[in-house]
């Protein structure tokens, strides 16, 4: 950088999202601005709000305009936030201001209509500029947007643009921030009971590789099976950090985990924790957001959103449950937290803790690589075994002329269960295991008319429902194809399974837990009332029930594990994994629990894994799948996808893409897979075909950005899932 005050600013613009660049604008002496900061600048014939990305000696660009007015005083971002965004945008190919955009407070105005003000006495003017300079020194301002009303003869910018530069009119953007209102009873109660135990010998261990972390920094990945004391690690790791004068951002899997965690640390460190969510009421973001602004808060607490939270100081990162799906953000930006916190921590020098019983495949293999660390926890803190798993054949079942869906087994012990009074978790690990409709002469299901998928049946309303669109039918009376009337139920949704278990078990209180009923809200109070005892069995395709004691249970059933197992998305098999790990591992806190796994395929590596609790069975059998296969972590993927209402215009334009992409490959002399064009799995949503092409190699990010892609595809880096 030259001396003296810098002369050209490189700005992030809030216009269209089809901008992959920052824009140059002069800084007129009059001005002072700096990185971080908001401003309002010219963009064509309109003043729109941009960010200031970093200053710059020389303009990107020839013709430079100034900047017109700055908004609000502060700078938004710190540094260290403004080159994670940067990486952010360049990596995910999004547009810079929506990169930037996370780190906003939820106020930001999305457009600004300045006021004019006539500060000097007209010279020399030509027409139009005096017409327009009278019109603004009539009142004691004016609107620019009641400026561009008024005058229809050509565009009014530049001629304010002259105004301003000749001193005779100043831009003012005034953005009003609601401030915060805080009273006493507003502050969290301080109630300070809790003092911290002393570690167990293997958390003492983990702690000798974690302490030195936080005073240098790094990341590393924390496995553990649930119980094994990762929490209390994360709240030692903490207090280590505050008292070093720094604070720490800790995420939750999912807004519904949030309390919870939040709840442990709001008990060690009273009156220091803020929530982040973007359910928050707005008030209450805003005073979320004061508090940590001011110092108050010590440790954010959120789902990834809370990433972006405007902390300064950052010393720890911690992602709880760091293998969760929710963890990559499903629409522009399309962030993995996990890597954007990797940035973060290093551009800040911030320590970082991936605390994961299951860690996705990619994370291991980094840890088994040294590029993270790897600090391994044992046992549960108390000593207690995870439940005895048994798998059951259910070919054998069926063999047997049982086709119900609980095998001999199951029932059983369910009823072994219930006569003592124990809890039971029967658990579906997909929501697809719904019932769908099928006519036993031809065969015919039920598919929804706009997204090509079967229809899943749901008792309440008595209806055919699509999972994609939300699209309702009655049920036919007769098949549609044949005319036939023997149409029945296939398949095993929740509401099936409540339906059989109180058909065999007459008085049995049951709850329902799954997406359909009701958002995170209802999932938690669903999970508190049978925590409480408010239910005998719970039936359920979700367990947001971390940290939740369900001492009560005994037996966790799985009732068909094979579910999701075979979907051509090559992390099916880590999905299933995860899912299934988690549900056998659920019961008998209090000890003595067991589990039964019902599958088709008993000697699937996931399902003989997932029933031993052994996570690194899994890996080596995995990691082998994915070098072979060339999947991650062996290379990256880029999934290119395009939604049209028309299936031949999607079909053309892949195949135009797929196309230039081919002589993007030649010309580049590299090894890139182009696979597809192909429908992807679910190749109809709300009636737009989808069409996707996904790219494999060592660097794909670096190859697609030379090609031109037109904006209506969507870019996923990463992609969470193929399907
Ligand atoms: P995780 O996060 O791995 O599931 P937690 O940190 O929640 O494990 O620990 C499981 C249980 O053991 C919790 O009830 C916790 O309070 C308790 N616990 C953890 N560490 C200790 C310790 N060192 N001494 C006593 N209890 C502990
Ligand atoms: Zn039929
Ligand atoms: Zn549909």
């Amino acid at each position: 950088m030259g001396t003296g005050r810098p002369a050209y600013a490189a700005v992030a613009v809030d216009a269209p999202p089809v901008f992959l660049n920052l824009f140059s604008y002069r800084i007129p002496s009059r001005l002072t601005v700096s990185p971080g900061c908001a401003v309002v600048v010219p963009f064509g014939a309109r003043l729109v709000p941009g960010i200031v990305v970093a200053f710059e000696e020389q303009p990107s660009v020839a013709e430079v305009r100034d900047l017109a007015a700055p908004l609000g005083d502060e700078p938004l971002l710190t540094p260290p936030q403004i080159a994670v965004a940067c990486w952010l945008a360049e990596y995910y190919r999004c547009p810079p201001f929506l990169a930037l955009r996370l780190w906003l407070p939820p106020d930001f105005p999305k457009q600004v209509d300045p006021r004019l003000r006539a500060t000097g006495r007209a010279a020399t003017l030509t027409p139009p500029e005096r017409a327009v300079f009278e019109a603004i020194a009539a009142g004691p301002h004016v609107r620019f947007s009641d400026l561009v009303a008024r005058d229809r003869d050509g565009p009014v910018l530049p001629i304010v643009e002259r105004l301003v530069e000749l001193g005779l009119v100043a831009i003012e953007a005034p953005w009003r921030r609601v401030a915060p209102r805080t009273t006493a009873t507003e502050e969290t109660a301080s109630v300070a009971p809790a003092t911290p135990p002393p570690l167990t010998p293997p958390q003492e261990r983990a702690w000798g590789q974690l302490a030195p972390m936080l005073a240098t920094g790094g990341a590393a990945l924390l496995f553990g099976v649930t119980g094994a004391g990762k929490t209390e690690l994360y709240l030692r790791a903490l207090a280590e950090t505050v008292r070093r004068g720094r604070r720490g951002i800790v995420l939750a899997p999912e807004i519904a985990l949030t309390p919870q965690l939040a709840a442990r640390f709001e008990a060690r460190f009273p009156g220091r924790v803020a929530v982040l969510h973007s359910r928050l009421p707005d008030r209450a973001r805003r005073l979320a957001r004061q508090r940590i602004q001011s110092g108050e808060a010590a440790v954010v607490v959120g789902p990834r959103s809370a990433l972006f939270a405007p902390i300064a100081g950052l010393g720890l990162i911690v992602l709880d449950e760091a293998h969760d799906p929710s963890f990559k953000q499903s629409e522009t930006p399309r962030y993995q937290a996990r890597d954007v916190a990797r940035r973060l921590a290093e551009a800040t020098g911030a320590a970082l803790l991936f605390g994961s019983a299951t860690p996705d495949v990619a994370s291991f293999h980094a840890a088994r690589r040294g590029e993270i660390g790897l600090i391994e926890l044992g046992e549960r803190v108390t000593g207690e075994r995870l439940p005895e798993v048994t798998v059951v054949d259910l070919r054998a079942e069926l063999r047997a002329g049982n086709r119900g869906i609980f095998s001999r087994q199951l029932r059983e012990q369910l009823a072994g269960a219930l006569a003592r009074r124990e809890q039971v978790i029967l658990y579906l690990n997909h929501r697809g295991a719904a019932s769908v409709v099928l006519c036993r002469d031809c065969g015919y299901t039920a598919r929804c008319s706009r997204c090509d998928t079967v229809l899943t049946y749901h008792a309440s309303p008595d209806r055919l429902i699509c999972h994609l669109c939300n699209g309702r039918r009655t049920i036919p009376a007769v098949c549609p194809a044949c005319g036939s009337r023997r149409i029945r139920f296939l398949g095993l949704g929740t509401e099936r399974v409540v339906a059989e278990v109180e058909a065999e078990f007459p008085g049995v209180r049951v709850l329902r837990l799954d997406s359909d009923v009701g958002g995170p809200a209802e999932h938690e109070r669903i999970l508190r009332a049978f925590a409480a005892g408010e239910g005998d069995v719970l039936v359920g395709t979700q367990l947001v029930s971390k940290g939740l004691d369900l001492a009560g249970v005994s037996l966790v059933g799985v009732v068909n594990a094979d579910v999701g197992l075979y979907l051509p998305d090559f992390r099916a098999p880590e999905r299933v994994f995860q899912q299934l790990t988690q549900a056998v591992g659920r019961p008998g806190r209090a000890g003595g629990g067991a589990a039964i796994v019902q599958t088709y395929s008993p000697d699937h590596y996931v399902i003989r894994a997932a029933a031993r609790h052994d996570y690194l069975a899994f890996y080596e059998q995995e990691i082998v799948h994915r070098r072979q296969q060339r999947y991650p972590p062996f290379s990256q993927l880029v999934r290119l996808l395009y939604a049209n209402f028309n299936e031949e215009r999607v079909r053309g334009e892949a195949m135009a893409l797929r196309a230039r992409l081919e002589t993007h490959r030649r010309a580049q002399g590299v090894e890139v897979d182009i696979l597809g064009p192909a429908p992807s799995f679910f190749r109809r949503i709300r009636g737009r075909y989808r069409w996707q092409i996904v790219l494999r190699g060592d660097d794909v990010v670096s190859f697609v950005r030379g090609v031109t892609i037109p904006p209506a595809w969507q870019i996923d880096v990463d992609p969470e899932s193929l399907l």
